[in-house]
């Protein structure tokens, strides 16, 4: 027999999963599977952990939530009431933190490709709009001059867990460089804008935090470029996200005191070196908060096994959750209920979607698995449901939040009258 190690909020009762102190098993019959289960435990833990540690070295400090890793609004509202403010990069995402009690102080907007409407509705709703580009600008004051403008630059450098994921560097389309930088900050004093910010993300889910150090340096050295030859005293300096979370067992979560001496302290000296006042420093985790306080449940109906390889036939496919698909990442799966059984097996874990590439977990050695048994899918609460979809035309999963040990349907699955909900038939 092996007794598996968890990390909380799973433990091992006797050989059966459990997630914040509940059956998975319970909970799977109960709601059916897919079932995306969360803890809201969890959630609040991860934010005040990295909240007290920031906060230690630099207290001006706001957490913003960059909430399209989740947007789930019993999320919104945890992270609400914690204290967060709300990285929005879509209008959809500032009408649900609106929704969610997130004043318009609290939410920044950090788009990319922004239409004229859009910048119309942030306006008028009064949030921060961080700009993409000189177009951006030059189009957002033609409908107003607001009270603060932040500019997001690029470091130029950039890393993530993924080429799609990094988003500062020669390659990539976000931010401003250095010089068209400084010129879309002349136009915002010209047009007499009051307040500033400026900017980075430069990807997302990197463990090792040297390009992120490194970038930070540029970005404070642009702030001080910014400072000195336009006389602009910045309110905020935003460092962005992309803090990973280990997904495979050999990787090792983010070093929170090398965080905060490498990047805090640091910011902090820097601060004062270059004379830029006293800004609060913001940071804009998404799948930090969120990632491991998720688990995606799901139930194996097929075991087929071919000449060349052992398919365990799930009901949660690249429509539940997308990540294994488009990025080839690595999910950790559990067979519910043996724990302690020993690895004797090596099976694809595979969805009910008609393409290949439909695969959850490749070659993995789990127990022997059976028809019914409850599979756990670990690390699925950033960049799970929300890049969820319809494909195959299946409707989306549901979530259950855990609220101080009980369950609480918080998402409910779709059915297929929403799936047609937008649909207009015509006469034939
Ligand atoms: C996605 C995103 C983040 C957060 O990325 P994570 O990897 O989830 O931490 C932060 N800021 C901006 C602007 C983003 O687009």
């Amino acid at each position: 027999m092996v007794k598996r190690k968890l990390c909380e909020p799973l433990e091992n009762h006797k050989g059966n999963l459990y997630f914040d102190g509940l059956s998975v098993e319970e909970l799977a019959k109960k709601y059916d599977t897919p079932l995306y289960v969360i803890s809201e435990k969890r959630i609040r833990e991860n934010y005040n952990r990295l909240y007290t540690a920031v906060a230690s070295k630099y207290k001006d400090v706001r957490i913003y939530y960059a909430c399209k890793a989740n947007t789930n609004l019993t999320v919104l509202k945890i992270l609400q009431s914690e204290g967060a403010y709300l990285d929005a990069v879509s209008p959809c995402e500032v009408f649900m933190g609106l929704n969610s009690g997130f004043t318009p102080d609290r939410i920044l907007f950090t788009g990319t490709s922004v239409r004229n409407d859009e910048l119309k509705f942030l306006v008028d709703a009064g949030i921060t709009v961080n700009i993409d580009s000189q177009s951006e600008l030059d189009r957002l004051l033609k409908i107003a001059v607001p009270p603060t403008i932040s500019v997001r630059v690029n470091p130029e450098i950039g890393d993530g867990h993924h080429d799609h994921c990094i988003t500062a560097g020669p390659q990539t389309k976000f931010g401003l460089w250095e010089e068209d930088a400084l010129k879309v900050y002349a136009t915002a004093k010209k047009a007499r804008v009051e307040r500033f910010g400026i900017h980075m993300h430069i990807g997302s889910g990197f463990l090792g935090i040297d390009s992120y150090v490194q970038a930070v340096k540029k970005l404070l050295s642009i702030a001080k470029r910014v400072h000195d030859e336009l006389d602009i005293v910045f309110d905020f300096i935003d460092l962005g996200g992309g803090f990973g979370v280990p997904y495979h067992p050999d990787e090792k979560e983010l070093n929170l005191s090398e965080f905060t001496s490498k990047v805090v302290s640091r910011f902090k000296s820097k601060v004062k070196d270059y004379h830029l006042g006293k800004p609060f420093l913001h940071i804009e985790p998404g799948r930090y908060l969120v990632c491991d306080a998720s688990i995606l449940l799901t139930t194996v109906n097929t075991v087929k096994v071919t000449p060349h390889r052992k398919f365990l036939g799930v009901d949660a496919g690249f429509n539940t959750l997308v990540r294994p698909a488009m990025y080839g990442a690595y999910h950790q799966v559990l067979v519910a209920n043996k724990l302690d059984r020993k690895n004797t097996e090596t099976f694809d874990v595979v969805g009910p979607i008609c393409e290949s590439g439909d695969v959850l977990a490749k070659d993995r050695e789990l127990p022997s698995v059976v028809e019914g048994d409850v599979l756990a899918i670990l690390n699925a609460g950033a960049y799970g449901f929300s890049m969820s979809s319809q494909y195959n035309s299946r409707p989306r999963a549901a979530e259950v939040m855990i609220r101080q040990g009980k369950p609480v349907l918080v998402r409910e699955r779709e059915q297929f009258q929403d799936l047609l909900a937008t649909q207009r038939t015509v006469q034939q």
